[in-house]
């Protein structure tokens, strides 16, 4: 059966894959205790996003640094959303529905990790490969579930992959990735490489994504239907109706280390303006002195410049983002810049002593950083501020695909489109 319409796409979800579009009771009440966090906000996610919160989602992390174009009218937007940030538009439609949304209107690599909680479903829907490896390795590193949800307008294909970093996994997405793969990151087809699509992904494609990845989010929590999603890969095709699954293969010269994660992470709810660095290494129960290092979530800059003067300024400064300005010149007044070389992801705490026992905010240190502490009495991470409070529920609504569809009146964009 060739999927056309909304009612077809409907139809072979529930003959195919055994799903009504209405999660069991159960799943749907680990679906209002579960955080979603989608690194991308494009054609894909958007509708999954709001299928997500039908199915009882109540709380969803946006990064996504993009605005609406004026090409993305026919395909995912309002007129009256171009020139806005894709992340503030997906916070107004779904905080209208009740949901919490924290939004990051930035790179995915520029996001602290604690922005994955301990309860949160990683989604990346992405066209290029450099944020397939991001969100494959912070997924990793937070021991978490992680969908990637594709599709292939050529072929009217939708892929879902599931795989769960909770535990020891064989399988990471980076294992498919050959060394071409790694010296081309960006998708030749993509809107970040040099080449266009030629074709427009249709409407229903994206639809198909939205809704196979949301069953694949309700069935990876419900231990008598996981089996099929995690370290495996569905491909449905639009063209046939038909779904397949198979086994992903663990790649034993796989560039991602799939045993790299923070080690006994301990979420703080407290933020980087009311703690230290020696508040912490007590916590941890560990000495600062010799062979005591920190290691960053992001990268620390030692030694600062001036950009207009070059007067140099000694100082830890926590970098957000790598090129940022890190304070203003004492001298002239202008910005510092971190200096080349004096940029690190680890340093013994003997580094840090002049900041030792400030609050981490008085340094830099962003809400959400993950910070590791390692003594002669042990390791342990911190996710400083990263501990939420969980949203109130309401009542459970499991709207329809085409309810979704009216409400939304979304499609994907060329652009848009994430490739197999
Ligand atoms: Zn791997
Ligand atoms: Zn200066």
């Amino acid at each position: 059966m060739v999927v056309q319409t909304y009612d077809d796409l409907t139809r072979a979800i529930a003959d195919v894959l055994d799903f009504d579009g209405r999660p069991r009771p159960i799943t749907q009440s680990l679906l209002s205790r579960r955080h979603l966090y989608f690194l991308g906000f494009g054609s894909v996610a958007r509708p999954m996003a709001q299928r997500a919160l039908d199915c009882g989602v109540l709380d969803v992390t946006l990064a996504d640094p993009k605005r609406y174009a004026e090409k993305s009218i026919v395909s995912q937007c309002e007129p009256s959303e171009v020139g806005r940030l894709k992340v503030e538009v997906g916070r107004e439609c779904m905080t209208a529905r009740g949901a919490r949304v924290t939004i990051h209107p930035a790179d995915l690599y520029d996001v602290p990790d604690g922005a994955v909680h301990a309860n949160t479903t990683l989604i990346v829907s992405a066209d290029n490969r450099r944020a397939d490896v991001g969100a494959n390795r912070l997924a990793v590193r937070m021991r978490a579930l992680l969908l990637k949800v594709n599709v292939e307008p050529m072929y009217g294909m939708v892929s879902v992959r599931a795989f769960d970093f909770r535990r020891p996994s064989p399988v990471c997405v980076e294992c498919a990735f050959s060394a071409e793969t790694y010296s081309r990151q960006t998708h030749p087809k993509s809107c970040d490489g040099t080449g266009e699509r030629s074709t427009g992904s249709p409407r229903i494609l994206s639809q198909a994504a939205a809704e196979l990845g949301v069953l694949a989010l309700t069935e990876t929590l419900d231990e008598s239907r996981s089996a099929r999603w995690l370290s495996h890969e569905l491909l449905f095709s639009l063209e046939t109706g038909t779904a397949t699954w198979s086994e992903l293969t663990p790649n034993r010269s796989c560039r991602c280390d799939h045993g790299e994660s923070w080690p006994a992470m301990q979420r703080l709810a407290s933020g980087p303006e009311s703690i230290s660095l020696a508040e912490l290494a007590r916590s941890a129960g560990i000495v600062v002195g010799q062979a005591t290092h920190a290691r960053f979530c992001r990268q620390v800059a030692l030694q600062n410049r001036c950009e207009h003067c070059h007067h140099e300024v000694y100082g830890p400064r926590w970098l957000a983002v790598l090129d940022a300005a890190t304070g203003d010149c004492p001298i002239c007044g202008n910005h510092l810049r971190a200096v080349p070389f004096y940029v690190h992801g680890e340093l013994p705490l003997d580094a840090l002593n002049g900041v030792l026992e400030q609050p981490l905010a008085a340094w830099g240190v962003a809400p959400a950083a993950v910070i590791e502490l390692t003594g002669a009495t042990g390791r342990q991470a911190f996710a400083v501020g990263s501990d939420r409070v969980r949203p109130g529920t309401v009542p459970f609504f499991a709207g329809t695909m085409r309810s979704m569809v009216a409400r939304t009146g979304l499609s994907p964009s060329p652009c848009e489109g994430a490739a197999l």
